[in-house]
């Protein structure tokens, strides 16, 4: 299928309640890994990307694997760009096909992050791209920008209601609700009262950002509550590490490279599609699509 914007599918994703995995990509091997996942489990999928990884590999080389590689399966794949503060780096995927972006302003005060998210808003809507903005900070180390987990700050509710009241059409709003990136070291403690009245009155999917780690019930009780996009960034990258290293630990004379991509790809692989079970989208292809009750 041509990539889709994500917006639509998570409001279906969301009425219905389940989730839907929005995978940090890294480099081709692990953009197939998400997505043929997606596709043997007939699930929707969102392939999203740092601004450090594009920077690494550029717009065009992304967007092009992520192109071909949903083009060649039947389930809905977007391409999404992950935290981003920089105006410039959100144009460039807007150019290069990306169909939706990520402003991060939740290092600004509200003020600034409020006018800065609705330009951005501005942009995306004549584009036909969805954007995800974010208020709170949300705990742990996101490209080079860290946030302690005790230092996290949840989002204010009035805030919330203030910040996205001119973007109606936000594709997915991200409130900090207590989860964090990176491993956990203590047990994460989700605001679950305050995502619960975000949801009872903005209607705008929620995403949940932070969710390596989160155990089944966090994610059963946060999808319940609204939460329509879970990320999952750094297992993903542990399994693209220890896929490999776990080749040369069974095989410490191979010096065949493919082996060691497969036995990434394979873990990698494995990962996506169990989060695509926990989180309930497995099958959900067509309801997302809208050709399915
Ligand atoms: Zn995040």
């Amino acid at each position: 299928m041509t990539l889709v914007t994500m917006g639509p599918m998570l409001k279906r994703a969301q009425s219905a309640g389940y989730g839907i995995a929005a995978f940090n990509m890294i480099d081709y091997n692990s953009a197939r890994s998400i997505i043929e996942a997606a596709s043997d489990l007939d699930a929707p999928m969102i392939v999203q990307v740092s601004v450090k990884t594009i920077r690494h590999w550029g717009f065009k080389p992304i967007a092009t694997w992520v192109r071909m590689l949903a083009e060649g399966v039947d389930v809905p794949v977007a391409l999404h760009l992950d935290h981003c503060s920089d105006v410039e780096v959100i144009k460039g995927c807007i150019d290069a096909g990306w169909t939706s972006v990520m402003f991060d302003g939740s290092a600004l005060p509200f003020a600034e992050n409020r006018q800065k998210s609705e330009a951005v808003y501005k942009i995306t809507e004549a584009a036909g791209v969805g954007l995800e903005a974010e208020i709170g900070a949300i705990g742990g180390v996101e490209d080079d920008k860290f946030v302690a987990e005790d230092a996290s700050i949840l989002a204010d509710y009035d805030e919330c209601v203030a910040f996205v009241s001119n973007m109606p059409n936000l594709a997915v709003f991200a409130p900090a609700i207590g989860t964090a990136h990176g491993f956990y070291k203590g047990k994460p403690k989700i605001a679950y009262d305050l995502l619960k009245r975000i949801t009872a009155t903005i209607p705008i999917p929620i995403a949940l950002h932070g969710g390596t780690g989160l155990s089944q019930d966090q994610f059963d009780n946060c999808i319940a509550a609204g939460c329509a996009k879970v990320n999952i960034s750094t297992m993903h990258k542990h399994q693209f590490i220890e896929g490999f290293i776990e080749v040369r630990k069974q095989k410490p004379k191979l010096e065949e490279p493919l082996p060691f991509i497969v036995g990434q790809y394979t873990a990698m692989k494995k990962d996506v599609c169990d989060m695509i079970v926990a989180f309930g989208s497995k099958g959900k292809a067509a309801h997302v699509a809208g050709k399915a009750a």
